[in-house]
């Protein structure tokens, strides 16, 4: 049964007028990523709460000086090929794209999961390079309603791609307004009321989903299940940062030693985004206080001016194991009530500071709470 998405005749209208073909080069931004969505061409795709979508952010604890969105700009792959790690991930979706390349047709709905900054946004715009086709980018919490989705649905073309960022906090009208355009390519619009309601299905071309979420467990089974490929990312070792950062270090053009690569990789928690934002300040801080050249002693300094420990923590992620440790004796305490006496949001926690400390085995989760282990309580009991 089509559903009342609550749309009147006018919306429908306004939508069709704003129909702009992803090859209209005014509509496609200058990184090679396609349009970036109907009327938004200011639309930043990041991982901060909705009500900062379209401000750039800054990276966590680093980024002084550059904003998230031009550092991404600068150094993110433009190809699969170029991007380093996440060997099996890369592996399963090559294969897809290489069948639906001969087949011609287009490439199964696929669904990334992982923590922020470990690459579902660069695999969401390589990927579409390697289909030789655009890509529309759109995020969970800016599309409130399913008369936000459709034009981005109605520009895409036969085999084109939909990017949608945080998919977990897509509302569920959103959510159920997809299905089909997911599985059948069209849409059931309702419009009007009572005995004067009509359906307009709407033909959708071909196209491909990718979703990217931080919490895969947030998402319906109904949205889960209508993916091809669901691949998790997972945290890179410190070989595959050391490679991200020394070919950073040339686009950027700066000259880094290898053991300050190490230096760096090592206290980047794993992730690419982290250590990219670190290198982006050692840069800095080599250029301020030396000649700009990047070797071990001076990273060492600069990290540790912000605090970064040889763990990589940070001082939010120590504040953190402090706060079980000292305030809620170990635990088990819940995340909200951890959460308010660090003055920080829930989310925030939960994306950014807890997978990393879980993995590392200083925190455990059960279920009255978390509870440090005996890694977390020596660095929660050493600093605040
Ligand atoms: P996410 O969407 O998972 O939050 P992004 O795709 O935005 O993460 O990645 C953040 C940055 O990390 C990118 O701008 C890119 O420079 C770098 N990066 C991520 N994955 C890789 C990779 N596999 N190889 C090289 N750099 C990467």
């Amino acid at each position: 049964m089509p559903r009342d998405f609550g749309w009147g005749a006018g919306d429908l209208g306004m939508v069709r007028e704003r129909k702009i073909g992803p090859n209209d080069e005014e509509d496609r931004d200058d990184q090679g990523l396609g349009s970036k969505g109907p009327g938004r061409a200011d639309e930043t795709i990041d991982d901060s709460d909705s009500d900062q979508a379209d401000k750039p952010t800054t990276d966590k604890g680093l980024g002084l000086g550059s904003t998230r969105s031009e550092n991404d700009a600068v150094l993110r792959p433009k190809r699969i090929d170029e991007m380093i790690g996440q060997r099996e991930v890369m592996e399963v979706l090559k294969i897809a794209i290489d069948a639906a390349n001969k087949r011609e047709d287009p490439l199964g709905h696929i669904l990334l999961d992982g923590p922020p900054g470990l690459g579902k946004t660069t695999f969401a715009v390589c990927i579409p390079q390697e289909l030789g086709v655009h890509v529309e980018m759109a995020s969970g919490p800016s599309l409130k309603a399913p008369k936000e989705i459709l034009p981005y649905l109605t520009n895409l073309q036969r085999r084109s791609v939909l990017f949608i960022d945080e998919i977990h906090r897509l509302p569920k009208p959103v959510e159920e307004f997809l299905y089909t355009a997911m599985e059948d390519f069209r849409v059931d619009i309702v419009l009007g009321e009572g005995v004067n309601a009509r359906t307009l299905n709407l033909k959708l071309q071909p196209f491909t989903l990718i979703g990217a979420t931080t919490r895969a467990g947030m998402l319906s089974g109904p949205l889960r299940d209508r993916f091809h490929i669901r691949q998790h990312l997972s945290y890179y070792n410190e070989e595959d940062l050391v490679k991200i950062l020394e070919r950073n270090a040339e686009k950027l053009r700066v000259e880094i030693s290898h053991d300050a690569s190490i230096e760096i990789a090592k206290r980047s928690r794993g992730t690419p985004r982290v250590a990219n934002g670190r290198l982006l300040w050692v840069r800095d801080y080599a250029m301020s206080k030396s000649d700009g050249r990047i070797n071990k002693d001076l990273t060492k300094k600069a990290l540790e001016m912000l605090g970064i420990d040889e763990l990589g923590l940070d001082r939010q992620d120590r504040k953190y194991l402090e706060t079980i440790s000292r305030v809620f004796q170990g635990g088990p305490a819940g995340l909200e009530a951890i959460a308010h006496t660090m003055g920080v949001s829930s989310d925030t926690l939960e994306d950014e500071v807890e997978p990393f400390l879980l993995r590392s085995e200083m925190i455990i989760r059960t279920q009255r709470g978390r509870m440090i282990t005996g890694i977390g309580l020596k660095i929660g009991n050493a600093k605040g």
